[in-house]
């Protein structure tokens, strides 16, 4: 079934809470609802388009002058096992930490230091989400959906998707054409932890012996003490992306500033805590109108009420001018601005 909605709110579809109208709203429980949808409404398949899921990395500008799609696919189901490892597929409308909890419970491993990341299934894939060391790359096996210019389903396996550091080849090449139906994700039954993020071992230690639900709880309570709950505080999560820089670079700051956090990826390039440089700059718990730098984590930023997206912007835009001028680095947004 699909129902359509015009001119609709999605101060309620967005985690920064902001107020933009969508001209057209569409919300669907299967790939063939969309097909049915634009064979009947052809007018609006010419519209621009925007996949929506819980709007958790976005930020309105603007009213949307175009189609939004919500697609509230459900499902989880096994489609594959053996003694190693299960394969299951999972719905684009599905919670991700919901998905996460599930696993953990079942007691398979891959995904656990994942856990309370906001935001549904379908944009998993698109945004690459990563955390504690672990990216979801490294645990879906297929995605799965409809490629918007010929209506028809399509599959890509892990090779294809293109992924990097926070993005992939549905939110580059095929962004607004390809809209992801359901994951396939590789959980393995016989774990291997990755805890060697600083602080994460004491944490698990607090809640007993090491084990995927110790290690859930352990990253959800380090989590709750960094990051404002959505629910209560409009935010997505870390506004920019760590920034990576040359080693020679990276030298360089460590000569300046030796408490500066680097890490090391390969190919002579270094990742530099985008939180660290904000913080340093002076802007930690700083505000403009309502939009403001978080207290606690200077990556993030918050609306403290009544913020508009262009405020939340251009507070942003401050930031970053301001860190470039100080260090000659540049921070790339991590949110998509609408
Ligand atoms: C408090 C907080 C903490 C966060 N922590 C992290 C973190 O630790 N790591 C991390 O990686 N991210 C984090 N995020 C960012 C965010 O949770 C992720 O990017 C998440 O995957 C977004 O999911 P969503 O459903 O809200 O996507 P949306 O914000 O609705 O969309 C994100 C992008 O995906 C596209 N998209 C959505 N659904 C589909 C679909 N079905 N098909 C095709 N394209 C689609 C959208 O068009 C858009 O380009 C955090 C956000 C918040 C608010």
């Amino acid at each position: 079934m699909y129902r359509l909605f015009n001119n609709f709110s999605l101060k309620e579809s967005n985690t920064f809470g902001i107020n933009a109208i969508a001209k057209h709203y569409l919300s669907i429980d299967s790939s063939i609802d969309l097909i049915q949808f634009f064979n009947k409404h052809t007018e609006i398949f010419l519209e621009k388009r925007l996949f929506l899921g819980a709007g958790s990395n976005l930020l309105f500008i603007h009213d949307y002058e175009g189609l939004v799609i919500h697609p509230e696919i459900g499902g989880i189901e096994v489609i594959f096992e053996n003694k190693y490892f299960v394969e299951i597929e999972v719905g684009a409308g599905i919670k991700w930490d919901y998905f996460v909890a599930w696993s953990v419970e079942k007691g398979w491993s891959g995904i656990e230091n994942l856990s309370l990341i906001p935001g549904n299934i379908g944009a998993v894939p698109v945004q690459n989400i990563g955390a504690y060391g672990i990216d979801a790359a490294s645990v879906i096996s297929e995605v799965k959906g409809v490629d918007l210019a010929t209506l028809e389903n399509k599959y890509f396996n892990r090779e294809a998707c293109e992924f990097g550091y926070r993005t992939s080849l549905f939110k580059e090449k095929l962004k607004e054409t390809f809209m992801v139906t359901s994951v396939v994700f590789r959980l393995s039954k016989h774990p291997d932890f990755k805890i060697q993020y600083e602080g994460l071992q004491d944490k698990i230690a607090h809640f007993g012996e090491l084990n995927l639900k110790n290690i859930r709880r352990a990253i959800i309570a380090i989590r709750e003490s960094k990051l404002p709950d959505p629910a209560k505080v409009g935010n997505a999560g870390s506004f920019f992306k760590n920034p990576l820089v040359t080693e020679e670079m990276g030298k360089k700051m460590r000569n300046l500033y030796p408490e500066v956090p680097l890490y090391p990826i390969g190919s002579g390039m270094v990742k530099v805590a985008a939180g660290w440089l904000i913080e340093k700059a002076g802007w930690k718990g700083k505000s403009a109108g309502e939009a403001a730098i978080h207290d606690k984590q200077s990556l993030v930023i918050i609306n403290q009420g009544d913020a508009t997206g262009m405020e939340i912007l251009r507070l942003s835009e401050m930031v970053a001018e301001d860190v470039f001028t100080r260090f000659n680095i540049h921070l790339e947004r991590e949110v998509q601005v609408v």
